[in-house]
């Protein structure tokens, strides 16, 4: 067993447990949970807004929180961030405040066929209310992002380029500067998915060339409820609010109102400071390991798993080889249904996902209507592997005719 399972108190506490579902939600580390303890039982108050001194303690949690996320991400102007509740939140974000003012008829808006449905339905949706054209790249026979076909797409009336950096269905690993290079060169801007990259590599936000950039804090050790858009300070701050209340104005008069600085403008409300506290606790657990030996560690786990699984009659795996990707491996076995694997795996404690992993346009061009997919992360290790293959055997057994290859 990993010795790195015994700082997941979820995962010391059922040995039999093989969870292999990280790219929906990663188990939580010790370390993250007691830093909220910690808050909540020694700084807790509503923050910004209290002249005493506990409340003042509360803001210093939260700056030291987004400062550390900030470190994290690679922006150094941590007045960028702004916290969201995730990737979605954040991405809706920039389409509700950004989408209206610079999207019009006749413009277009260019996606890629890979996305998960969080950086594909709210441009859609944009494009649909604005009378705009919603185009959607093609992927190369490898299931990469087909650069050409994006440089022949975007055009002068391109305004915004919207793709993933890492795909959750296949762990497809994107050109993001190049794809950046492509929409700044006819005047877009480019909006990066991180949800499935800021919890496996380093990410380095001022150097990938990108407007936009989202990610959630639950994929990454985290906590469910916090997230983060990064943004360019001359994009956000030519911004509207797109929710309003307290701590987002500056002046309230009777007839008008005017916006707090950054990034307090786009966060209205009590903000989410214990979440944010455990979300710098999870970025200092990454930190401590290193992003580069997690993103091995998993990148080791998914070529020995694909190399097992291929000795499976009827398994098929989709997406690129394992030194490009990250930490997850889909899969189809025969005519077995992923929802009946997944079932049947269940039963020997080995969890994995099975659906369309919110990303239908995808599943339309492999082809299937869904697929069962693993994904690894920190605290996996070869014993998860073993029962995946283990489990599948069986499930092969059970399932007799219909799991003929
Ligand atoms: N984008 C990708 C690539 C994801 O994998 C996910 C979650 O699975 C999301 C967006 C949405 O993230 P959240 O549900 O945390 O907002």
């Amino acid at each position: 067993m990993s010795a790195r399972r015994q700082d997941f108190p979820l995962l010391a506490a059922t040995p039999g447990l093989h969870y292999l579902d990280s790219a929906a939600t990663s188990q939580k580390p010790r370390v993250v949970l007691d830093a909220m303890r910690d808050y909540y039982e020694r700084d807790n108050a509503n923050p910004h807004r209290g002249a005493y001194d506990l409340s003042a303690r509360a803001t210093e949690r939260y700056h030291a929180a987004r400062e550390r996320v900030a470190r994290f991400v690679g922006v150094a102007d941590a007045d960028c961030l702004i916290f969201t509740r995730g990737t979605t939140e954040a991405l809706n974000l920039v389409a509700t405040a950004w989408g209206p003012a610079n999207v019009g008829p006749g413009d277009e808006i260019v996606v890629t066929g890979l996305e998960h449905h969080a950086n594909f339905v709210p441009w859609q949706q944009l494009a649909l209310a604005r009378g705009a054209r919603f185009v959607v790249c093609p992927l190369t026979a490898d299931h990469h992002v087909d650069l050409d076909a994006m440089r022949r797409l975007v055009g002068p009336r391109t305004r915004l380029v919207a793709f993933s950096h890492v795909s959750n269905a296949l762990g497809t690993m994107n050109d993001v500067r190049t794809l950046a290079e492509i929409a700044h060169g006819v005047g877009a801007l480019a909006v990066c998915d991180g949800a499935q990259a800021v919890p496996h590599l380093r990410v380095g936000f001022d150097g990938l060339g990108v407007d936009f950039y989202a990610f959630s804090g639950h994929k990454m050790c985290g906590p469910m409820g916090i997230g983060g858009l990064i943004g360019r300070r001359a994009t956000l701050e030519a911004m509207s609010p797109y929710q309003f209340g307290g701590d987002m104005i500056e002046f309230v008069r009777d007839d008008h109102s005017t916006w707090n600085v950054l990034p307090h403008k786009f966060e209205a409300g009590t903000p989410n400071v214990g979440d944010a506290v455990g979300l710098a606790a999870a970025c200092d657990y990454l930190d401590a390991i290193g992003m580069d030996a997690v993103l091995a560690h998993e990148q080791g786990l998914v070529r020995l798993a694909t190399e097992r699984l291929a000795g499976i009659e009827g398994l098929r795996v989709y997406g690129p080889p394992a030194n490009q990707r990250s930490g997850v491996v889909s899969f189809t076995v025969s005519d077995i249904h992923p929802h009946d694997l997944a079932t049947v795996l269940d039963q020997d404690g080995v969890c994995i996902r099975a659906g369309h992993h919110c990303a239908q346009p995808l599943m339309r061009r492999l082809g299937v209507s869904a697929t069962a997919r693993a994904s690894f992360y920190v605290y996996s290790d070869e014993g998860d592997v073993d029962a995946l293959v283990r489990s599948i055997e069986r499930a092969k057994v059970l399932f007799g005719p219909a799991a003929v290859g």
